[in-house]
């Protein structure tokens, strides 16, 4: 049993190594977030225009199942053929993520080879006649186990943004951590969030969305400064296409109100405040990866392994209209 919080902490160390490069060397921006699958599938049908603009690190949940079949496989002398991976999400469209494409097949075999929601578990241990608040607390196995509170916060909207800039700060400038952890700038349930980010003078202009319907006036700002021929107006763009992020998902237990929503994100950010650790670099479990399995290097920095199994690609698809 792994924990896809580790995987949101690999994601950032992917993710933000790519913006840094791109914002430092003149990279295509703003830089767009890639975790959230139906973001990723409306962009490439409604908004091709953007595929350039993406992330192309893999979701947490194609990360993990990668790395699971690779580097968890080999360490444990495991025929990856005989690791099975059933996906526990928050999420309908992460049932789809796995067969998007070849790029989800980068260990040989179906990286992942099932998904069940929250909400199909939830029903299953009913079922099952299981008192799940009376089990033992346990923690995740070892090497794709341990995350930080980066990792845990990727689960609220403005969370992937926040953990981001957290181990941004850091890279850039080398110090140990921001003067202030909490980027409070990105939180809250406000559809569209915009900032300027002071990284040590450097300014950074980000903007986080959640619900779909809040995403096409970012886009438009682009193409209008596309249009104008000006700098884009943000650097770096946080979209999570379900209402308060992954705690509002589609796979999660029916009929969330706001002030369900308000509940689950407290929860987050307290497991974020109780963690040790707080920023994705410094989760030990990650650190091991990289020295151990990746060469030391991102996708980002060159690293050919990182690239091959954590990264993507993205293209224009087709709209299918279903009739009947
Ligand atoms: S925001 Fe919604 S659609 Fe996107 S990854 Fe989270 S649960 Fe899935």
């Amino acid at each position: 049993m792994f924990d896809t919080n580790f995987s949101a902490d690999v994601t950032i160390m992917e993710e933000g190594t790519e913006f840094i490069k791109r914002f430092t060397e003149g990279g295509t921006l703003p830089l767009l977030t890639s975790c959230c699958p139906a973001w990723t599938d409306w962009m490439e049908k409604y908004a091709p225009d953007f595929t350039e603009n993406f992330s192309t690190a893999k979701s947490p949940q194609q990360m993990l199942s990668a790395l699971a079949k690779s580097y968890w496989a080999e360490a444990n002398g495991v025929d990856p053929a005989k690791v099975h991976v059933t996906s526990i999400m928050p999420c309908t469209a992460k049932k789809h993520e796995i067969a998007r494409d070849e790029y989800m097949n980068s260990t040989g075999f179906q990286d992942t080879d099932v998904v069940l929601t929250t909400r199909e578990l939830a029903r299953m241990i009913k079922a099952a006649g299981i008192d799940f608040a009376a089990l033992p607390e346990q923690p995740a196995d070892k090497l794709l186990g341990a995350y930080t509170g980066a990792g845990t916060i990727f689960g609220v909207t403005g969370g992937v943004m926040e953990a981001a800039l957290r181990t941004a700060y850091c890279l850039i400038t080398g110090e140990a951590q921001p003067p202030s952890i909490d980027f409070k700038e990105v939180r809250g349930m406000e559809g569209v969030k915009t900032a300027t980010i002071d990284i040590k003078g450097t300014k950074v202009n980000i903007a986080v969305a959640h619900q779909m319907g809040n995403v096409e006036k970012i886009i438009n700002e682009i193409r209008e400064d596309r249009r104008n021929g000006v700098k884009p107006r943000y650097d770096f763009i946080e979209v999570m296409a379900c209402r308060g992020g992954c705690i509002g998902g589609g796979g999660q237990p029916c009929l969330a109100t706001d002030e369900v929503r308000a509940q689950r994100t407290a929860g987050i950010y307290t497991d974020d405040e109780k963690s040790v650790l707080r920023m994705s670099h410094l989760n030990p479990e990650v650190q091991a990866l990289y020295k151990d399995y990746l060469g030391g290097k991102t996708g980002a920095q060159g690293g050919e392994k990182a690239h091959h199994l954590l990264h993507t690609k993205y293209h224009k698809r087709d709209v299918y209209a279903f009739e009947g």
